[in-house]
């Protein structure tokens, strides 16, 4: 379950649903997308963050270099994780 797929696709459903009103077919297609997207999020799941293969490390938030996980500055950039 990709629940923030879920809610776009909701949202692409209800905007076909209001462009159905004002251009016809083209409205249906957008509505198409968003049950594509809806269906979709049932059986797929939510893609995982990239993560170093070195369990100790972690990317630092703001320049993505890899410091110790028990870093609380880093060490490149000096900002707080
Ligand atoms: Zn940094």
């Amino acid at each position: 379950m990709w629940t923030l797929l879920a809610v776009y696709g909701i949202v692409t459903i209800l905007s076909g649903i209001f462009l159905l009103a004002i251009t016809g077919v083209f409205g249906m297609v957008i509505g198409l997308i968003g049950v594509i997207m809806l269906v979709l999020s049932v059986f797929l799941s939510a893609p995982k963050s990239e993560q170093p293969d070195d369990q100790s490390k972690k990317y630092c938030t703001y320049c993505i270099a890899e410091i110790n996980k028990t870093d609380i500055t880093c060490p490149i950039c000096q900002t707080e994780q």
